[in-house]
């Protein structure tokens, strides 16, 4: 029989991620994107903003949710003017999150018009292939930067695929067809979004926007082809890079696409702030985005933001649907109570918590959660012990463990939390 050293020498033993990629800070009214702070959450709103009831409350769910940085469209007249007065609603509710506009074609006559939304904003965002054509192009993009420049804000420069730059596309596309051995149209169309980022970047710093007021993103909307442009634009450059995928789709598709994405170029140091794309359901909640993109960051245990509730997936060993509803209950209690308990119970979200379904391995999950519970599974005693801090502390019985469960997580909460907290 071969007897196995405790560590194999050989063995991988580190589970870290790479250490982040240096890049130039870049401040976005009070939040820092870059320069070694965290990876900042942030979201888009999908309201008409000329609507400013309808902006103004999407806004601050967003930002309730745990968005950073909210942008929102500035397309015409309307919503440049509206701009400053969701500002000022949003100030008056308390909700300081720093908004960004979204412009494309007319952005540098939106900013020259409505001197009260250029002020506003914290962030223009500019898409180097709509700004304009031929001539009018880095005129229009010299103008948005030099407005920036003006109000002291920064700039993100943000490549999409689906609206790449044609000229400078249709020129590395000609130079490609005389090499000896061109490269694919997808590696050509790579290199154009990539030399598209860089050289309008090129192009605001010669103006005079320094580094650390440019942000870059370089959205495609396939998985492969996000992480090729992105390890790419990380090689040749230090500025402050804005991750995502575009057009990420609905759903579970969505949510699966952009974590595959960003999860892999997260983990190679790639990346200071996301946002995940998603499209949501008719009526649906548009801060999904906000959570996915936050339990994303706390998966790859880069940030925490909220209780972390272990569940077993269930098996034929729980017939009842008690285990799922306490899952969920305790869960969703912890969503909807975050808000409040940020303020409450500071380093609350560093908490773990374990609902499991029965004995296989319900008691030792438990242990390793700050507070757990082993729910009995089918045919087991209708008993379940509470496991708290290793130890195993009481055992619930009768038809309100659930219900008693969530009593002791509050208790545990408020001790260890709570301003009257227990010294360890
Ligand atoms: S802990 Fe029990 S109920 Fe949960 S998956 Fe494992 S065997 Fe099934």
């Amino acid at each position: 029989m071969t007897v196995h050293s405790p560590i194999d020498p050989a063995a991988t033993i580190d589970a870290d991620p790479a250490p982040r990629r240096s890049t130039v800070g870049v401040g976005v009214g009070n939040i820092m994107v870059g320069g070694g702070a965290p990876v900042v959450v942030q979201s888009m709103t999908n309201t008409d903003t000329a609507d400013i009831d309808a902006t103004v409350a999407q806004v601050a769910a967003l930002a309730k949710a745990g968005s950073e940085i909210v942008r929102i469209t500035v397309d015409r007249d309307e919503s440049a003017a509206a701009v400053p007065k969701v500002r000022e609603r949003l100030d008056r509710l308390g909700v300081d999150v720093p908004l960004v506009g979204d412009f494309h074609y007319i952005g540098h006559k939106l900013l020259a018009d409505h001197p009260a939304c250029a002020e506003a904003l914290a962030k223009y965002r500019i898409n180097p292939g709509n700004v304009g054509f031929k001539d009018k192009k880095d005129r229009q993009f010299g103008a948005i930067v030099e407005t920036a420049i003006r109000y002291g804000k920064p700039v993100r420069i943000g490549v999409n695929w689906g609206s790449l730059d044609q000229e400078l596309l249709t020129r590395l596309m000609d130079a490609n067809n005389e090499l000896p051995q061109p490269r694919s149209a997808r590696a050509v169309t790579r290199e154009a979004i990539v030399q598209s980022a860089l050289l309008s970047a090129e192009l605001a710093e010669e103006i005079g926007l320094g580094r650390d007021r440019i942000i870059l993103s370089a959205k495609v909307s396939q998985v492969q082809d996000l992480i090729a442009v992105y390890r790419d634009l990380s090689r040749r450059t230090n500025h402050a890079l804005h991750l995502g995928l575009t057009e990420a789709g609905m759903g579970s598709k969505g949510i699966v696409a952009s974590s595959a994405a960003m999860g892999i170029l997260l983990q190679e140091g790639i990346g200071d702030t996301i946002r995940v794309s998603l499209t949501p359901e008719p009526n649906g909640d548009r801060t999904r985005e906000v959570q996915v993109a936050q339990e994303l960051l706390q998966t790859m245990g880069f940030r925490q933001f909220l209780p972390v509730v272990a569940a077993c997936p269930g098996c034929g060993r729980t017939t009842s649907t008690v285990f799922q509803e306490l899952a969920q209950k305790i869960q969703s209690d912890i969503r909807i109570n975050m808000p409040i308990w940020r303020e409450k119970y500071p380093g609350v979200e560093a908490l773990n918590v374990a609902v499991m379904g029965c004995i296989v391995n319900g008691p030792g999950e438990s242990k390793h959660a700050d507070i757990g519970i082993s729910l009995p599974g089918t045919g087991e005693t209708p008993a379940a012990p509470v496991f708290v801090d290793g130890k195993k502390s009481v055992t619930l019985r009768g038809p309100d463990i659930a219900a008693d469960f969530q009593v002791m997580v509050a208790d545990y909460i408020e001790r260890r939390f709570g301003s009257g907290q227990a010294s360890e």
